[in-house]
């Protein structure tokens, strides 16, 4: 019942994590891989991150009977568009884009005739490229699938069943509700990240070498998020703009009752959210989502 030749498609860091994760954890699963990089092919090869790397999509997908998309968001409809004419009929495509349902609907116009199974796996790093792969990645990771509600229920079975080996926790949501929620789990914080980052690089009064050398716990958190990669972070803004503007709006919203409370010395509000706030930090610590250690365990500061 567990899929056989799966061909990646992009073999950067969720590319290769990927490969990596199906050699360590699914005996018996050959991959295939392309990437339109040459360097990130020629790399992908001596890292051994697939079984074979492909010259082009289309060798990469010709016996595949799952192909995984792991481009950034903007370029899922190209990259489909370019195995087009050779993915067997029988194939069920999927992805790990961050954002759901702009992507389903480039992936339903790009491959009319096939089955297609929207999934994320709500796991990364700020890193990218094929160096940045490691088999452990998925591992007691969420990954949300989001399947149409036409989707053969056979294939939704045996994708949960394929990131279920590969150590992930598997739960399935409308692409719709998927977008909202990572707006605000993911989205939101990468954009605040940007902006402070920015800000602070911007402020005339403070200089470029004081934010570096008096870098506090905060700020050197908010940088590592803001190293993220430019263009899939340019590509989830632009396909999950609705989901990201509602919330934005509501996140500006509390900013400025927040900046009210400080003009007015209004402590009680600042203390009783921030009393909420770290009863959310410790909730995600209780479900194994972080470190409680000091500087999330880093042992390099
Ligand atoms: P990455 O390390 O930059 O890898 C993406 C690779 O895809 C690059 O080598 C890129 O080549 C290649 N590519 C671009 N267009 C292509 C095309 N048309 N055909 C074939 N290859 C193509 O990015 P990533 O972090 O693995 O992200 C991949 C996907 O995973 C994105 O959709 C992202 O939203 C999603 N995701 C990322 C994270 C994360 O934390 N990074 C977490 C969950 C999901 P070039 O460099 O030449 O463009």
């Amino acid at each position: 019942m567990s899929f056989e030749r799966v061909a990646i498609i992009g073999l950067g860091l969720l590319g290769g994590s990927l490969g990596l994760a199906i050699r360590e954890n699914l005996t018996g699963c050959t991959t295939t891989g392309y990437d339109a990089d040459p360097k990130t092919r020629e790399r992908a090869a001596q890292l051994g991150l697939v079984d074979s790397v492909k010259e082009t999509a289309s060798e990469a997908v010709a016996d595949a009977d799952l192909v995984i998309l792991c481009v950034p968001v903007g370029a899922m409809a190209d990259a489909a568009r370019d195995f087009a004419g050779s993915l067997p009929a029988g194939a069920v495509v999927t992805d790990v884009g961050s954002s759901k349902q702009s992507v389903g609907e480039a992936l339903a116009a790009a491959l009319p005739d096939h089955t297609i199974i929207p999934a994320h796996p709500v796991a990364g790093t700020e890193q990218s490229g094929p160096d940045a792969g490691f088999a452990s990645l998925f591992s007691h990771r969420w990954c949300i699938l989001t399947p149409q509600e036409d989707a053969p229920s056979d294939a939704v079975a045996k994708l949960t069943q394929f990131w279920e080996g590969l150590g992930a926790k598997v739960e399935i949501m409308d692409a719709e509700h998927h977008d909202l929620v990572l707006a605000v789990t993911s989205h939101i914080p990468h954009l605040i990240a940007y902006t402070i980052v920015g800000t602070a690089s911007d402020l005339e009064d403070v200089t470029r070498g004081e934010v570096i050398k008096y870098s506090a716990g905060g700020f050197r958190d908010f940088t590592r998020i803001a190293a993220s990669d430019p263009v899939m972070w340019r590509d989830v803004f632009l396909n999950n703009r609705d989901a990201v503007l509602e919330v934005l709006g509501r996140f500006n919203e509390d900013l400025s009752a927040l900046q009210r409370a400080i003009r007015n010395g209004d402590g009680e509000k600042l203390h009783e959210l921030f009393s909420r706030t770290r009863a959310i930090r410790r909730s995600i610590i209780e479900e194994g989502q972080d470190d409680a250690r000091p500087d999330f365990g880093r042992k390099d500061h």
